[in-house]
């Protein structure tokens, strides 16, 4: 890169951080770098995939007009994740091994569990089920990273120095994320070296309103802020302006005093629509990764570890291999109705003192047995599709541009973002370069409209709806 483009980098750095400001600056600009210039288009890069989605869709814009201030010229701007700098790839980019295999035990520490939950009780730490370890975590394709990220965070030690702040893990119903995050509290309090508290939202919330109204609220922040790694578990759930306000301050205070963060929810910072921009550029900032839906060997492996869990009290417990296998093909998705199905073949076992058979099995677990849920679908999964088949990129759709070959596309893509997910119309506004929600319901009706007269449209939008839910 020659020194002229370096300085002009420079130059459009200062333009952007006078047009949005310090904070918003700081937040989602500061690591950005210059790869490259071509002709009319500029290569920048971020180091997270967070990053990339949020300037695109907030920022595209003016980021292009920042350049275009410097270089009339230019007319892309081609953001990409700089892989390099990641400590870890995202699950989806690193084909992680299907094999399944058993969480390595946990270290031979003071593994007492009621010393931890005493001192974990007396922080006002949410209820721990001391089944939910390590040990009895499966590890299989799906939550690798995710796995991989909780154990390094539960090995650290008071004054390591932190690695990803805040771990971010987000995945459906069902899927491990609470299992994942008490197995950090119980070995990271078994040592007895640091303070690891879990509060699922409700009980953050509920603390922080009960502490106010006690006006205990500065010996609550003070507690909190004596912890060494804070657990937050169903963020979605954290609501109201002061709590969430309370939560921003915490959250900062932790981060910069080196103190670990990991949160649970049940999708990407990106989708929690009640946090403001500040909380959620702060919660990107770390280390975001998703947990997919249980592959069949992992669900067989989850089986596998109930069934040897149940054993440990009922010795002539036992599930043959035909059993479990018609069990981790039948039940999809959700962990817990592999749970469900072991505690009802055990429950019905000692009850009539009969073994486990097949016809048992499939007798007492019918109502576990759905039709496979159907596929949770992303904003960004839309917006990519719908560039895909009308050839436009990405950044058009969320551009301000107003040429046809974009409109259509745009108020496609907006409808169906409001008919396959439950985002709100200023939600999916926002997610399309910022728009108002008056906008998207204009799009929503148009092609609501449309489809209902114009025969080719209406196939393009079964099409797209096809490809999204493949
Ligand atoms: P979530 O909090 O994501 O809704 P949970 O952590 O409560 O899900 O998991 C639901 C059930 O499935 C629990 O009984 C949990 O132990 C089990 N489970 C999920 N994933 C795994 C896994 N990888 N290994 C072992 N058990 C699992
Ligand atoms: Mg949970």
């Amino acid at each position: 890169m020659t020194t002229s483009e370096q300085d002009r980098w420079s130059r459009v750095k200062g333009r952007l951080r006078s047009t949005v400001g310090e904070d918003v600056y700081t937040s989602w600009f500061a690591r950005m770098d210059l790869e490259g210039v071509q002709d009319e288009s500029v290569r920048l890069s971020v180091p997270t995939r967070f990053l990339k989605s949020w300037i695109q869709a907030h920022y595209a814009e003016r980021v292009l007009s920042c350049w275009q201030a410097e270089m009339p010229e230019v007319h892309r701007i081609d953001l990409t994740v700089r892989t390099a700098v990641r400590p870890v790839a995202p699950p989806k980019e690193a084909p992680a091994p299907v094999e399944v295999r058993r969480a390595p035990a946990p270290e031979l520490r003071s593994t007492a569990t009621a010393p931890v939950s005493a001192s974990h009780d007396a922080l006002g730490g949410s209820p721990l089920d001391p089944r939910l370890t390590f040990a009895s975590f499966v590890v299989g394709r799906s939550n690798t990273l995710a796995h991989a990220a909780a154990r390094q965070v539960a090995e650290g030690r008071r004054g390591d120095p932190v690695m990803f702040n805040p771990l971010y893990i987000h995945a459906g119903v069902g899927l491990g994320k609470t299992h994942l995050l008490q197995a950090v509290t119980w070995a990271g309090n078994s040592g007895n070296e640091r303070k690891v508290l879990y509060l699922t939202a409700e009980k953050f919330m509920y603390g922080f309103v009960a502490a106010l109204k006690t006006q205990t609220a500065l010996a609550f922040k003070e507690a909190l802020r004596g912890i060494d790694v804070l657990v937050i578990d169903d963020l979605q759930f954290l609501q109201g302006k002061s709590t969430q306000a309370e939560f921003c301050h915490t959250l900062n205070a932790l981060i910069d005093a080196g103190r670990q963060v990991v949160i649970a929810a049940d999708r990407p910072p990106s989708d929690l629509e009640s946090l403001d921009d500040r909380v959620r550029s702060r919660l990107a900032g770390g280390l975001v990764v998703e947990m997919g839906s249980l592959g069949e060997e992992l669900r067989l492996g989850i089986l596998k570890s109930r069934v040897a869990a149940a054993r440990a009290h009922h010795a002539t417990f036992d599930v043959p291999e035909e059993v479990l296998t018609y069990l981790a093909r039948a039940i999809t998705h959700n962990g817990r109705d592999l749970e469900g199905a072991i505690n009802r073949l055990l429950a019905h076992s000692k009850l009539n003192n009969q073994p486990v058979t097949l016809e048992m099995a499939e007798r007492e677990v019918r109502d576990l047995i759905r039709p496979s849920e159907p596929k949770r679908i992303k904003i960004e999964d839309i917006q990519r599709v719908v560039a895909r088949q009308y050839n436009v990129s990405r950044s058009d759709l969320l551009s301000s541009r107003r040429t046809a070959n974009v409109v259509r596309p745009r108020q496609v893509a907006m409808y169906l973002a409001k008919t396959l997910t439950l985002r709100s119309l200023p939600e999916i506004g926002r997610r399309f370069g910022g728009r108002d929600h008056t906008t998207v319901l204009h799009a929503v009706r148009k092609i609501e409209a449309l489809v209902n007269k114009d025969t080719a449209l209406s196939e393009e939008v079964e099409s797209l709806k096809r490809q999204l839910q493949e």
